[in-house]
């Protein structure tokens, strides 16, 4: 049995790294997996959210994943702080994750930044969270982009370690499944058209929601206009495209705006550039703006009709988060089980 679990942070607008990277896996993924997507907002505040500006989030996300194509009817959307166990398989989990795996989380040196002392344990333990996100629900893929590839490696241990080191009473109650222990190992499925998307200011940097400049990236909710201006003000160099791949390298921003062409286009870097190879910039990038108007427009559009009724939006999570709890529940009651808790 496959199920896939895979969350966004409602830390601001999703941006096309989210989208390309993640989101348009989601949706494919929809027609073979059952499927569990949520919003996670316990994750949002290991760094400080004002209030308002989260609630506002965490709705404009669930909008962003139904108006990309997520069927609130087929997969399960939900946020995560409605789901108590979330919190209470992290907590175990911290006890079974060691200081010495977290020390190795580069999410974490790029976030504390110089100032690591003045950084939340929430932001630290981060993996952990993450680990009982996706095993608390068993399952067995997650569609991320490239930058939680270390995330989920640390997430499969955690389930290992667990297995191992409750292997006595998980084979006493007859919880494994075959030699698999209690959790699965999770799979990473990093395979989104563009798995990598950077910075719009810096090619070797992701692009990413918390970047302080928005001119980094392209929102899923920006106009027409303010796409214009960004893909106009995007990092280059001063040479002409390549005609074949291999001339890409050490190119970060030309490859990178590329890999969104080719994106959002559904083909490969080398087709782009057998179109647009050898010739400027500044004819490639009106061709990108054209090309990402007309895939986000209609995304920004759902999204604002979505919006205005929030009553909507409000009750896909309620009936979301109630339907991840009947899985999640049974589940959490083993864990304690296996723990040693006396339940009530
Ligand atoms: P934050 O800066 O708050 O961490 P983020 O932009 O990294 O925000 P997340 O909510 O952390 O977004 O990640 C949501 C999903 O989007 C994850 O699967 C992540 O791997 C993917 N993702 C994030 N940034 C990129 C990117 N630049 N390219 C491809 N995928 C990305
Ligand atoms: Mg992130």
């Amino acid at each position: 049995h496959q199920r896939v679990f895979s969350g966004m942070q409602p830390t601001s607008t999703l941006h096309l790294g989210n989208y390309l990277g993640a989101l348009t896996n989601w949706v494919a993924m929809q027609k073979t997996h059952e499927c569990i997507y949520c919003v996670v907002d316990m994750h949002a505040i290991t760094v400080w959210q004002d209030p308002a500006d989260l609630t506002r989030a965490i709705r404009e996300v669930t909008a962003a994943y139904v108006a990309a194509g997520v069927d609130p009817k087929q997969s399960i959307i939900f946020n995560q702080s409605q789901v108590h166990q979330h919190a209470e398989l992290a907590w175990v989990f911290n006890c079974v994750a060691r200081l010495g795996w977290l020390n190795r989380m580069t999410q974490f040196k790029e976030k504390a930044g110089k100032d690591k002392e003045n950084a939340s344990i929430g932001l630290y333990a981060y993996p952990s969270l993450m680990a009982a996100d996706i095993l608390l629900y068993k399952a067995t893929h997650v569609p991320v982009g490239e930058d939680q590839k270390q995330h989920l490696e640390l997430a499969r241990d955690i389930a290992q370690k667990f297995n191992n080191d409750f292997g006595d009473q998980i084979a006493a109650r007859h919880l494994g499944t075959g030699n698999l222990g209690f959790f699965p190992q999770p799979e990473p499925m990093i395979q989104g058209p563009a798995p990598r998307v950077m910075s719009l200011r810096d090619g070797t940097k992701k692009m990413s929601k918390s970047d302080p400049s928005d001119y980094s990236r392209i929102n899923l909710t920006d106009d027409a206009e303010t796409i214009a201006t960004k893909v106009r003000k995007a990092k280059t160099d001063p040479e002409a495209l390549p005609s074949e791949e291999k001339g890409l390298e050490g190119r970060p921003e030309a490859e990178n705006l590329v890999g969104i062409y080719a994106g959002l286009n559904g083909e490969t870097k080398a087709q782009v550039l057998s179109q647009f190879g050898g010739g400027q910039f500044s004819g490639f990038k009106a061709a990108l703006v054209d090309l990402a108007v007309a895939k986000l427009a209609p995304i920004a559009g759902d999204m604002r009709r979505l919006l205005a009724e929030p009553s909507h939006i409000d009750a896909i999570l309620g009936e979301g988060a109630e339907r991840a709890e009947a899985i999640a529940a049974p589940i959490m009651r083993d864990v304690k089980d296996i723990v040693g808790f006396v339940r009530r």
